[in-house]
């Protein structure tokens, strides 16, 4: 990699910088506020491509790869969080995940509506009792001539409310990662209830709800890949969405240096700028260095991806740095606020909640080192 982007990479980062200040930045703190989901925001970008970039064009997308999604989704994150986890999850683990898995059938069926922005997505791996364990998970599929009935509940669903598909997992043979499935399930279906809506600390205008599914029944053609072959999927797709968290935290990371650099250039104690302190100093130059350790890591991570080659343990350690970074990052940027930063008038208190949850979700930073540390061990 010469780290020189391409007109086109440089032309699909400037859009998303475009979205990001004028279309989300103006909204993301009153939604985060209101705990308002971001429809407007995200049919704007969808308008702009930015709901099916890896979709391929034969089925509307704009048919990009992974570098270049991550290039909109830093810019997007920068401005806003909680668009970037919705746009995040559409992209990485819904659509690319059908693109990859579905069928012919499946993929004209669904991937424009994806694309144009007609439908969200949204990712059912999740359930109560099982987290960081996924293959212990209970949801049931069960055939019944040509098709499957599901039945069970899914946990911390991103835009479970709003989705016009999930792609779930649900048991289909014996306990463990080998009777796992993946299928397509249409959100307005017989049977599927939204259930209760998480209040979270942050990406509040993120919806994350619980889902109940009772009887619901699907066409076999919505298996997505081979009969228990689903562990593999769901692992295969958090690869790719582990790079876009680790875009959130890079996103998040450099919202917190901007406004640092700006409050301390402006804030004066003593009877100058507090940039003029050392300490204040070393935090400015400890968040550019979490910054462009995390880019080096997203690029390589994504670069690997797109030439499809071996990239989870990749993916896993710029997602570690990157959501770690954020977290670090948002606790200083405030300290370098000082009063006005625990206060909601300036922006790094929702930073430093935003940032909380990027250790947390597609696999916690402890997950990621277990990763890290199986692909080292298997070398
Ligand atoms: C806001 C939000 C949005 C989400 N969106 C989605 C979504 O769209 N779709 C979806 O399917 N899920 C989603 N999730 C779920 C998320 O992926 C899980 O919360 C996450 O995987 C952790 O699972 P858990 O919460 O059950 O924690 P647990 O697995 O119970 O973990 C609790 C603690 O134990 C540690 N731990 C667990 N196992 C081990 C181990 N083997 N070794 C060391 N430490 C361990 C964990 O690291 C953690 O610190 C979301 C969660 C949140 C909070």
């Amino acid at each position: 990699m010469d780290f020189q982007l391409t007109e086109d990479q440089i032309a699909i980062r400037d859009l998303a910088r475009s979205f990001a200040t004028e279309v989300c930045a103006p909204t993301a703190a009153e939604r985060d506020r209101k705990e308002e989901f971001p429809a407007a925001e995200f049919r704007k970008a969808a308008e702009l491509g930015l709901a099916g970039l890896l979709i391929p064009e034969q089925y509307g997308g704009a048919g990009l790869g992974n570098l270049e999604l991550s290039l909109a989704l830093i810019e997007i994150n920068q401005a806003d969080a909680s668009v970037g986890v919705t746009l995040s999850v559409h992209n990485s683990l819904v659509s690319s995940l059908i693109n990859c898995w579905g069928s012919e059938e499946i993929k004209t069926r669904y991937l424009p509506r994806l694309a144009s922005g007609e439908w969200i997505g949204a990712y059912a791996l999740s359930e109560t009792g099982s987290g960081s364990d996924a293959g212990s998970l209970t949801c049931k599929a069960q055939r019944n001539g040509d098709d499957f009935v599901i039945t069970g509940s899914k946990a911390w669903i991103t835009s479970g409310d709003q989705a016009g598909l999930f792609v779930l997992f649900a048991r289909t043979g014996p306990d463990g990662n080998k009777g796992i499935s993946a299928f397509v399930v249409e959100a307005g279906l017989p049977g599927i209830q939204v259930g209760k809506k998480e209040p979270k600390m942050g990406i509040r205008s993120s919806s994350t709800v619980q889902l109940h599914l009772d009887g619901v029944r699907i066409p076999a053609a919505n298996l997505l890949g081979e009969l228990n072959a689903g562990f593999k999927v769901a692992l295969h797709t958090l690869d790719g969405g582990r790079i876009g968290i680790a875009c959130q935290g890079l996103g998040i990371m450099q919202a917190c240096l901007a406004s640092s650099l700006k409050y301390a250039r402006e804030r004066e104690q003593f009877g100058k700028p507090i940039a003029e302190f050392q300490p204040i100093q070393w935090k400015l130059a400890e968040m550019e260095v979490r910054i462009q350790s995390a880019r080096l890591l997203i690029y390589r991570a994504a670069v690997l991806k797109d030439a499809g080659q071996q990239h989870c343990s990749a993916a896993a350690l710029a997602k570690l740095v990157a959501s770690r970074g954020a977290n670090w990052c948002g606790r200083e940027a405030i300290q370098i606020h000082g009063g006005a930063g625990y206060c909601t008038d300036f922006p790094v208190e929702r930073f430093f909640r935003d940032a909380r949850i990027t250790e947390i979700y597609e696999g916690t930073t402890e997950i990621q080192k277990l990763v890290i540390a199986r692909s080292l061990l298997a070398e």
